[in-house]
């Protein structure tokens, strides 16, 4: 079969919720990943930060053959050798008290909504079905109907209600409007500490140490989604340490699958988390033995191989050269660590016709948002093919 063929079949029976570049995958390899007609590409979105560890990562293709020699989805109707394990390990990496095991980023959203909910009623007597959650423009916390549901972007909930409320949105970055949104029946607020999906946008200096500040002396808390900025991405282990100590809440997914499996947790503070008692949440595959070994492994290697000083180092590095480049079509360079996006005009020209410029030169990059360009590389990419890509970038951009 030729590329086109697979992606005529594709088209013939896949709902059409995605526009991919017209390339067909096959194999890959660390950060290098190739077409069925042999072509070889430098992966350079990680898909959406979730391979961070490169593709196939040695470590983590044990972990999982390892564990499928022993044991693999027995439920949560009983314990396992691995969960307890991997549920300490990552309370000790972010400083948070319990864990509860979801898989996808979007499950993991929605237990947070669940668990303010509750502590809202439970510990702030907030009067029964009224508890609000404040939320950020721009957001993007996953596709489920709740979460759609509070999207400023029209393209993610048009005609996909009635949505039943409870959340209000203020504009991302505006201290102000938190302040005034606050209610005495708002239980929480959540937000990415940088926003991806909404191309990469960096909130002031010092907002995320202000909010804290607002959230505690209006006792509201505040529950940060990490699931795209989590293990490494941003040049610290996590976005929330650029500056503060630790948030109430912290949602992470993507990175912790090890770019194999879907592995997401929600972590909270003992008396948010102690809100839910048995019954009153669950997931048949969350915190299986599989995907507890693949998330522990991902949590070691970012450890072991540094990968979040290779982020902050290697991310200072590609923001740089970035900058140097003189382009017409550059409006703005933005991001923190191995995580950048480049604003382009469309005056002047698409994204995404950037994007199938730069697939031809061999690297491959998907726009955001129509106007942005998202340069994620996985954290365990080079010096060298860095600057490969580099040099790739600057002839297509200047
Ligand atoms: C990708 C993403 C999600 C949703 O994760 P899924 O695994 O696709 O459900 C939630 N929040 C943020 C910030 C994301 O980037």
């Amino acid at each position: 079969m030729k590329t086109q063929d697979y992606i005529d079949r594709e088209s013939r029976y896949l709902a059409y919720n995605y526009h991919p570049l017209p390339v067909v995958l096959n194999r890959a390899e660390g950060c290098w990943v190739w077409d069925v007609d042999g072509n070889k590409y430098l992966d350079f979105l990680s898909a959406y930060s979730a391979m961070s560890a490169g593709h196939l990562n040695k470590r983590i293709q044990k972990a999982l053959t390892d564990q499928l020699g022993q044991l693999g989805v027995p439920s949560r109707a009983f314990h396992t050798d691995k969960l307890g394990a991997f549920a300490e390990k990552l309370c000790l990496l972010t400083g948070m008290d319990k864990m509860c095991p979801m898989n996808t980023g979007a499950e993991a959203v929605e237990t947070a909504i669940k668990a303010a909910r509750r502590w809202g009623y439970r510990h702030k007597n907030i009067p029964e079905n009224k508890a609000k959650i404040i939320v950020s423009s721009g957001n993007f916390h996953g596709r489920t109907t709740m979460i759609v549901g509070f999207s400023s972007d029209d393209l993610y909930k048009q005609d996909f209600g009635p949505f039943d409320g409870g959340f209000e949105s203020v504009p991302y970055g505006d201290i102000e409007a938190l302040k005034q949104a606050i209610t005495p029946e708002t239980c929480a607020y959540l937000t990415e500490p940088m926003q991806g999906e909404s191309g990469i946008v960096m909130p002031p200096k010092g907002w995320l140490k202000q909010v804290q500040d607002i959230c505690k002396d209006n006792n509201v808390l505040l529950i940060l989604d990490e699931v795209q900025t989590g293990p490494g991405r941003t040049g610290k282990d996590f976005a929330f340490q650029h500056e503060i100590d630790s948030p109430d809440g912290l949602i992470l997914g993507k990175a912790l699958g090890g770019g194999v499996y879907p592995v997401s947790a929600f972590l909270a503070n003992a008396e948010v988390m102690d809100v839910f008692e048995p019954g009153s949440h669950g997931s048949t595959f969350g915190g299986n033995p599989i995907a507890c070994a693949i998330g522990s492994e991902a949590l070691d290697i970012l450890k072991d191989e540094k990968l979040t000083q290779r982020s902050a180092e290697l991310g200072a590095y590609l923001k740089a050269e970035l900058s140097k480049i003189d382009s017409p079509y550059i409006k703005d360079i933005r991001g923190a660590g191995l995580w950048v996006g480049i604003d382009i005009d469309p005056d002047k020209i698409s994204a995404r016709l950037l994007c199938e410029q730069l697939k031809e030169k061999g690297l491959l990059c998907k726009e955001t948002h129509e106007t942005i360009v998202r340069l994620a590389p996985p954290l365990t990419i080079t010096k060298e093919e860095l600057e490969w890509a580099l040099g790739h970038i600057r002839d297509v951009l200047e």
